[in-house]
């Protein structure tokens, strides 16, 4: 089929989703977002609540960098993204240790001296592993041309690539111990905090080129987004819609039509039916299986409960506070204990500058700490006064934590609002409130975009490279170029 008679329905605007259709719909291809809610972006969308425009779950634009995957989808697209470098990318505090993250090493490294020989090798493995995959690696391999692609990159950052080898099937645990850094906790919280926020993991099981990824975000940069993080997600369906297709709100869909191996098309809840040649899913495995009746016996219901969520805190606070604090993201690590579960906080105010995400002398704020999603459901199941009850708990530790590190940030509140993993259930479709993407425990056995139907690809960060804007990004440009290749006669 010639790309310009090729009809693409893509069900979910997430980042993934809308990356995937917008290089699809530059392409020529026919591409149709159909989006359960009033509004896109998923766990990356900015909404409005009061006087304050919040951004739901991503903060920190990250990818953004000359070459980067959102810079590459920029310049390809024609969309000049409204971002603004940030040169401290976040503030890490632990008990009375403060340490900035910039894009030199620096200040680490004098914290922690020891830590240097591994920072230089994190440097290098992070610059190869940035080379190979620049262009979206073709991984997980499918089939011979993957095969060969993948050879002729490894082959093309000799004798760097070969270097990687001994890490693919070490932790990061193995890593630190390799430098003697393993016994020394306060480093170890420091990069378990790290990992926790974006391999979704700790070093006792992240992997270790994983973690040279996951470490080398403050170096690569961080951005602020005019208007909140959402605009990323609205540039791209406007991208969409000016290269001729269309992204309909308010369209949820709840049933996949297919026969045999091959995908025929959707239908939503309020009745609609759209044919399609082609169907790419925003979603994670667990939330495509229900929509498809095809599925075999026992397939629904693979990734259960387990897995992250976030519990949040939306708050309109005095900005004077992160004058203070000198930085407009913190992260807040408990004394003790395993992370998540309000022992650890990821703290972001609205850029200064961004009049309208809050009223005068005054910051839009989001919170972040990792849940695992059982202890909600089963409050759920015992009653409405059973979750507002675990949904009270977890906002007084949630502000006893940020108090504990800005203590006048009580005083400071001017309105407040809470969200569990129920409540990322609603907002974006993802069974269970599962928006921590995959834990980057292993590159083997991650899944890629192909599905068992020749023409249904799935988006976003169920996919590899996994979670965070930079991430979805790269996946969905592997998920528009399969799609190609099996569906369309360039
Ligand atoms: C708390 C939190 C903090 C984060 N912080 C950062 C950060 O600072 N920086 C960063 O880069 N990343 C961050 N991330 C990760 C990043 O936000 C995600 O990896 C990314 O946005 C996921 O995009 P996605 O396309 O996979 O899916 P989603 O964002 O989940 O989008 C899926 C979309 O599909 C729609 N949908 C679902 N089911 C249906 C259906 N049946 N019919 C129609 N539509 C449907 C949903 O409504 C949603 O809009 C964070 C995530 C969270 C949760």
């Amino acid at each position: 089929m010639e790309i310009c008679d090729l009809h693409c329905v893509v069900i979910g605007a997430g980042i993934g989703g809308l990356a995937a259709g917008a290089l699809l719909a530059r392409r020529g291809v026919q591409v149709v977002v159909l989006e359960a809610q009033h509004y896109p972006g998923g766990c990356a969308a900015t909404f409005s609540s009061g006087d304050y425009r919040f951004d739901a779950g991503a903060t920190v634009g990250c990818g953004f960098h000359s070459g980067g995957p959102l810079d590459r989808l920029g310049r390809e697209l024609g969309i000049d993204w409204p971002v603004r470098s940030e040169p401290l990318a976040w503030q890490y505090r632990h008990r009375d240790l403060r340490l900035d993250l910039f894009s030199s090493r620096g200040n680490i490294i004098a914290r922690f001296p020891r830590s240097k020989p591994f920072w230089y090798e994190q440097a290098r493995l992070a610059r190869t592993l940035w080379r190979l995959s620049a262009d979206a690696l073709p991984w997980p391999v499918s089939g011979a041309r993957d095969v060969v692609a993948l050879a002729g990159r490894a082959l093309g950052a000799l004798p760097d690539s070969a270097r990687l080898l001994p890490f693919a099937r070490r932790t990061a645990q193995e890593w630190l111990a390799s430098h003697g850094l393993d016994a020394d906790a306060e480093f170890v919280r420091f990069i378990d905090a790290q990992l926790l926020i974006s391999a979704q993991t700790t070093s006792r099981e992240a992997n270790a080129l994983n973690t040279a990824i996951a470490l080398d975000l403050p170096v690569a940069g961080t951005w602020s987004v005019e208007g909140g993080i959402g605009t990323v997600a609205r540039r791209l369906a406007d991208s969409i819609e000016r290269d001729g297709g269309a992204v309909l709100y308010g369209k949820k869909v709840t049933r996949l039509d297919t026969i045999n191996r091959e995908a025929l098309g959707v239908e939503t809840a309020d009745g609609d039916a759209l044919a399609a040649d082609a169907i790419i899913a925003n979603l994670t495995p667990d939330s495509l299986a229900l929509l498809d009746d095809f599925r075999p016996a026992g397939e629904a219901g693979v990734e259960s409960a387990s897995g992250w969520s976030a519990f949040m805190l939306y708050l309109g606070l005095d900005a004077t506070l992160f004058e203070r604090a000198g930085a407009d993201h913190l992260q807040i690590v408990a004394s003790a204990g395993e992370l998540g579960e309000c022992r650890s906080l990821f703290v972001s105010a609205s850029p200064a500058g961004d009049a309208g995400r809050a009223p005068e002398g005054q910051r839009a704020v989001t919170v972040s700490t990792h849940t695992r999603p059982e202890r909600w459901f089963e409050a759920l199941r015992q009653g409405r006064a059973a979750y507002e009850a675990l949904k009270r708990e977890y906002a007084d530790r949630a502000l006893a934590l940020l108090c504990e590190q800005l203590p006048e940030a009580r005083g400071a509140i001017r309105s407040l609002t809470a969200a569990t993993p129920h409540s990322w259930e609603r907002w974006t479709g993802r069974r269970h409130g599962l928006v921590g993407g995959y834990p980057q425990t292993s590159l083997f056995g991650v899944r890629g975009p192909a599905t068992k139907y020749r023409n249904l690809f799935v988006a976003g960060d169920s996919i590899f490279p996994g979670q965070s804007l930079p991430g979805v990004v790269t996946g969905a440009r592997r998920t528009a170029e399969l799609l190609l290749r099996r569906c369309s006669k360039k």
